[in-house]
């Protein structure tokens, strides 16, 4: 392994790993964490959804008695991802500005795994220590939605995949999609316009129609994805739209998607003869973990020991720590330093990244000392 965490970060974010093809990493960690004397074992949630490999579970053995502590991240990044050149600028991580860095969230695995590193160098007695490194979180969370969790012992667990830390994440929304499908009639567009109902103009109508972006405090709405047509001279018979709601309160979720419903229904009623086919489903739910819970309170004690300031806040996306919810595994969401994630912007500074892996040691050794 390279002498420094930062040396290991720009090697980990150098290694390809988008979406499903997160087979590289995941061999170069394996090696690292048998080095250091964890026993490493995968799952075949990939066979679900086409990856290369399942999700990657290491354990180390520890104080005998010892409740195990988990601590996640996920393997794969979000494009442009491949070539990932990394330059040192001014005390920060960056890129050459034509890929993402892949902080999000390499800095988590390379914090989670240094700091066993350095705990195991140091003769450090500890308690079990889980490490779960997830495939396809970027894509709908598929690795932890289809992982075996009877491979984790760990009731408590932290998702190292957030900004600042020692700041955390202790609420996270509950995401809907909804999928229209608009019918209209495929005509000639020159010789007989009059026998086609044009699809996209419907849908165009529809849309208008919605309210979307922030609709109150904790829920917002949006149209992410439209396509149809064939060409300008075909009276579009068909188009797709793609949008999704989220919040943390059901009832304002419930009102939001019927509200866009309705300006979609209208739309097409108001075409004799167009049809809609919607399609309402729920991604995943959402998770209050309170800031008297212990998960927290180690959290913050942790974090005033490597010197930051500790706070917690509500979220507004979803990650691993909402599925990880949904099984029992009583998870907050920490932060790694990572910034401008999923822009060419990406950036970490490198005290941040150092700061997080003392948080995740000082996490460790206050779980052992209880
Ligand atoms: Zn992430």
């Amino acid at each position: 392994m390279e002498q420094t965490l930062l040396d290991y970060f720009l090697a980990l974010v150098q290694i390809d790993s988008e979406s499903k093809q997160e087979g590289a990493i995941a061999r170069r960690l394996t090696e690292d964490l048998k080095a250091l004397g964890a026993q490493v074992r995968f799952d075949s949630a990939h066979e679900q959804f086409g990856g290369e490999v399942g999700n990657l579970y290491a354990s180390f053995d520890g104080i005998a008695g010892c409740e195990p502590i988990l601590f996640a991240a996920h393997l794969d990044t979000v494009r442009p991802g491949r070539g990932v050149k990394p330059q040192v600028k001014d005390g920060f991580v960056v890129t050459d500005g034509a890929t993402i860095l892949g902080a999000d969230d390499k800095s988590g695995i390379a914090q989670a795994v240094w700091a066993v590193k350095e705990l195991k160098e140091a003769g450090e007695p500890h308690a079990p220590i889980e490490l779960m490194f997830t495939v396809s979180e970027e894509t709908g969370l598929l690795g932890a939605v289809h992982a075996d969790y009877s491979l984790i012992r760990s009731k408590l667990a932290y998702a190292l995949d957030s900004h600042v830390v020692g700041q955390f994440m202790t609420q996270a929304p509950t995401q809907y999609n909804i999928d229209y499908t608009v019918k209209g009639r495929a005509s000639h567009a020159g010789v007989e316009p009059e026998k086609g109902i044009n699809a996209i103009q419907i849908a165009a109508v529809g849309i208008a129609a919605m309210k979307l972006g922030r609709i109150d405090e904790s829920t917002t709405c949006n149209i992410g994805n439209v396509e149809g047509g064939i060409a300008t001279n075909v009276v579009p018979p068909v188009i797709s739209v793609k949008g999704e709601v989220r919040g943390h309160d059901i009832e304002r979720i419930q009102s939001a998607i019927n509200a866009m419903n309705t300006a979609m229904e209208q739309a097409v009623a108001a075409m004799p003869g167009a049809v809609l086919e919607k399609r309402v489903y729920s991604k995943y739910a959402s998770f209050t973990v309170a800031d008297d819970e212990p998960v927290v309170l180690l959290a913050m004690r942790a974090s005033k020991a490597a010197g930051c300031e500790p706070k917690t806040f509500r979220g507004g996306g979803g990650s691993d720590a909402n599925i990880f919810n949904q099984k029992g595994i009583r998870t907050i969401v920490a932060g790694t330093g990572m910034d401008n994630v999923h822009t060419v912007e990406e950036r970490i500074s490198v005290a941040q990244l150092e700061k997080g892996c003392r948080w995740v040691k000082e996490v460790i050794r206050m779980h052992t000392n209880g």
